[in-house]
């Protein structure tokens, strides 16, 4: 039964989607069976993973208003184990033609559990806002990461976030909780940077991410090419913190992608050469 992650934040560009597409994209070339789901009606997540902006394609839009199953409107990615359920600007208009349907939070949790079973991880992209995609996202979570960019306003708009989330714990989803917290377009360079993470690790303690995610200008040329970093530059430093935090990811889960455990089998089965001393007979 998968695990869904929504990555959480009312702030714009803070490194949602980039962390949405590549930490998906590290799990599932770890092995792990990945659904990323587009909630957000500027579709950059799809985008980012080669989907091709298609006003006339079946998406999130559709699960959430009850036109289409979401099964059927999964597409696959260029890694093998990674779909997406692709996001669409029709979305902005599902807000308002839910106003009215009592289960208007929960339509995207009743649209997951129908195939939780077929993937290990689902990752929830989120719009910058606190509007009824992020409480669908918020209610259908069993955890969120929270990214964060290092500047002087970082906390602000987290006690919101908080008590929204304290919100939906009370109505809809008791059980759900932060389970990280991530600083991008990090630059350690900068005194201010390290003054705030500082503030963040006694605020956040051990839920802050021990990973941080650098500046790093692949990141950022990576969805323009439809791929993530993963693809698109290999030995970049950005391709290196999104799997660094990938395995920070599953440790903290208790996970093993099936990666670690071929590498480890493969690993024991070496023969331990002898030890021979010359003259050798
Ligand atoms: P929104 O709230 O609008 O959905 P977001 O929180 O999803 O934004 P992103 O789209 O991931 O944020 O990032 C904002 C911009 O910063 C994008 O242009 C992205 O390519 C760039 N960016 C994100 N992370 C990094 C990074 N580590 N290094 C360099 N550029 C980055
Ligand atoms: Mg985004």
């Amino acid at each position: 039964m998968a695990k869904i992650v929504g990555i959480v934040n009312q702030k714009g560009g803070v490194g949602k989607t980039t962390t949405a597409i590549n930490l998906s994209a590290c799990l599932a070339l770890e092995g792990l069976r990945v659904l990323l789901v587009d909630c957000d009606p500027q579709a950059n997540a799809s985008s980012g993973l080669g989907i091709a902006r298609d006003d006339d394609r079946h998406s999130v839009y559709d699960v959430l208003v009850g036109q289409a199953q979401a099964e059927q409107v999964i597409l696959p990615t260029e890694i093998e184990n990674l779909s997406v359920l692709p996001g669409s600007k029709n979305l902005t208009g599902a807000t308002v033609e839910l106003v009215n349907a009592e289960d208007r939070a929960l339509r995207l949790r009743r649209a997951l559990e129908g195939i939780q079973s077929k993937y290990d991880l689902i990752f929830l992209d989120c719009p910058p806002a606190l509007d009824l995609l992020t409480l669908n996202v918020l209610s259908a979570a069993n955890s969120l990461i929270v990214t964060m960019q290092a500047e002087y306003f970082a906390l602000e708009g987290i006690s919101e976030l908080i008590s929204t989330l304290e919100r939906v714990r009370a109505a809809y989803n008791p059980d759900v909780t932060i389970e990280g917290v991530l600083l991008t377009m990090y630059d350690d360079r900068t005194n201010l940077a390290q003054q705030v993470t500082h503030t963040l690790r006694e605020y956040f303690k051990e839920r802050l991410y021990k990973t941080v995610i650098p500046r790093n200008v692949r990141l950022a040329e990576a969805p323009s090419h439809g791929k993530p970093v993963a693809l698109y530059d290999v030995r970049s430093r950005g391709t290196e913190a999104y799997f660094e935090l990938a395995n920070e990811f599953l440790a903290r889960n208790n996970m093993e992608s099936p990666r670690a455990k071929a590498r480890k089998a493969a690993a024991s089965q070496q023969p331990t050469r002898a030890v021979r001393f010359w003259p050798y007979h």
